[in-house]
């Protein structure tokens, strides 16, 4: 959903900047459950990008072997699992995050760019221009200091407390594997994403068999503190996020009171 949002963004400002978006590939048929498929070769080599989101918060599903792109640039929406997986950044020409999911308080926006992916004529405004943005060493306005502070301090500790992200990567795919392995032998859980390798380590949906379980579920889980756990509206059911920050062991309290609620309306 978040790349049907960039390319609506894309439609409107190509009615003053001349160039043509291209919805490549979507789901958007059957509410974003995969990662849809193209043909490379359907991609014009001049193309001056195609964008990704290399993790669908909404929908659960993740993109973590890049598609090919005909040799055209890759830009990433890394917003939701920046940090939390594997991803080599010389393999995108442009990357951007929000930082509110993996990095600190919402508030801070990560760009990494390609130096000569920077734009050399001013089209944009100055808030959207990443020449500007780097010539004034990101300070050009007043920057947000507490909010990067505190992604300083989640950088050192993922880097020195954790040991790095291939660390994080795969505490995550540990963390993801046990719920997802639950609700795999369940009868009574089932997740929305049905091609494995598209399952996101970083959101977890999944649904019981009735809307009034699910509903009964979120009720039940807000009370015990599983905040948060009601999926999106547009998808429904529940998602688990288990972002960088998300222990361990709230998986295995998640997991328990699945049991539990399984057992009592199975
Ligand atoms: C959270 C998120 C954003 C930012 O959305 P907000 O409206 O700022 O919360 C953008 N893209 C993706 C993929 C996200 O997960």
């Amino acid at each position: 959903d978040r790349g049907k949002k960039a390319y609506n963004a894309a439609v409107l400002l190509s009615k003053t900047v001349p160039f043509e978006p291209i919805l490549l590939a979507s789901s958007e048929d059957t509410v974003y459950d995969h990662i849809p498929d193209f043909d490379p070769a359907s991609i014009d080599k001049d193309a001056a990008y195609v964008h990704i989101t290399t993790n669908n918060t909404i929908e659960g599903t993740s993109i973590y072997d890049l598609p090919d792109t005909n040799g055209v640039p890759i830009v990433a929406d890394m917003s939701s699992n920046i940090l939390a997986a594997r991803y080599n950044v010389e393999d995108f020409a442009l990357i951007y995050a929000g930082a509110q999911k993996n990095i600190g308080p919402a508030g801070v926006t990560v760009v990494i760019v390609r130096e000569d992916f920077l734009n050399d004529q001013p089209q944009l405004s100055a808030m959207l221009d990443y020449r500007i943005q780097a010539d004034a060493a990101s300070l050009y306005n007043t920057p947000p200091a507490y909010n990067i502070y505190i992604a300083k301090l989640v950088f050192e500790w993922v880097k020195n407390t954790i040991g790095g992200v291939d660390k994080m990567a795969e505490i995550n795919r540990e963390k993801s594997g046990l719920l997802y392995d639950y609700i795999e032998q369940s009868d009574f859980y089932t997740s929305p994403v049905k091609k494995v390798d598209d399952r996101s380590v970083t959101n977890i949906p999944f649904v019981t068999p009735s809307k009034d379980l699910d509903a009964e579920f979120v009720s039940e889980a807000d009370k015990l503190g599983f905040k948060n756990i009601k999926g999106h509206r547009s998808v429904g059911g529940m998602r688990a996020s288990l972002y960088n920050a998300f222990p361990r062991q709230g998986v295995l309290d998640l997991i328990d009171f699945m049991k539990d609620f399984e057992a009592r309306h199975q």
